[in-house]
């Protein structure tokens, strides 16, 4: 059963298509890496799926599956997205000033908690419960108790996009360039996190611009962005390709 369908997928923002026709289809358990030209779309793939109010869907059909069913995912809020296990780790993470991140993390875990029917997890338990979690990404205890990325250096912030991920172990993960603007070491850090989060059970979307990712993470399909559509897909031979070729060779 997939996971999710997306067929002939066209939305706008302010009035300008962006995308244009994009199909694509995952299933539990698998990893598929976007790359793309700046501005072909990638960030608006990730922002449609998440339910950001700017984007309009204008045609075109998005299912996920839901207890075995499948749902028009675009009826359902932002919110129940994430509920549904659906999560976006943002190419820029925005800063919070008045919240700190361990209330951020604990109300955001405990509201999918409530959802599945569950009691919420009691503070201290919830402190215990991230020490696991902060050790994925090297993150130190005292980052719980600053403002969400507030004065966060880059890769602080990349990291706690993987820290979000690892707290709510969404099914449907959607990284958007999360290894943009990381050296080399919090690169691994952030690959290792998301590769200790893979499941049979969950899917991610990874976009990048950079074949070095796939070094560490590695994919099921590579599929390549081009003004709206997904023009090409292939397995990780083709993001060597792409790093030797460019993306002229798809233009025409
Ligand atoms: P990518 O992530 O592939 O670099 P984006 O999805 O961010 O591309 O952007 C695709 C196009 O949509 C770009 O031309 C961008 O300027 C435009 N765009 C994205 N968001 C907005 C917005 N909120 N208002 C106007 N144009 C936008
Ligand atoms: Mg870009
Ligand atoms: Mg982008």
């Amino acid at each position: 059963m997939n996971m999710l369908e997306i067929k002939n997928l066209h939305a706008r923002v302010e009035e300008k298509e962006i995308l244009k026709g994009l199909n694509l289809t995952i299933k539990a358990g698998e990893v598929h890496a976007i790359m793309g030209p700046n501005g072909s779309g990638k960030s608006t793939l990730s922002k449609v799926l998440a339910g950001h109010p700017a984007y309009e869907v204008t045609e075109g059909t998005v299912n996920y599956e839901v207890n075995f069913m499948m749902k028009n995912l675009l009826e359902l809020a932002p919110d129940e997205r994430a509920k549904e296990g659906i999560f976006l780790a943002f190419q820029y993470p925005i800063e919070v000033p008045g919240v700190s991140n361990f209330t951020f993390l604990h109300t955001a875990f405990n509201s999918v908690l409530q959802h599945q029917g569950s009691e919420p997890m009691p503070e201290g338990e919830f402190r215990e419960f991230l020490v696991q979690k902060l050790k994925l990404v090297s993150m130190k205890p005292e980052y719980l108790d600053r403002p969400v990325n507030t004065g966060f250096s880059g890769g602080e912030k990349k990291k706690n996009e993987i820290l979000q991920m690892a707290v709510l172990s969404p099914r449907l993960a959607l990284l958007d360039e999360t290894d943009s603007g990381l050296d080399i070491d919090a690169l691994r850090v952030v690959s290792d996190g998301v590769n200790k989060l893979r499941r049979k059970d969950n899917a991610i979307v990874m976009v990048t611009h950079y074949q070095r990712l796939l070094d560490y993470i590695k994919p099921d399909y590579v599929h390549v962005l081009l003004n709206g559509k997904i023009v090409e897909t292939g397995d990780s031979s083709l993001a060597l390709k792409l790093e030797d070729k460019g993306y002229d060779w798809l233009i025409n």
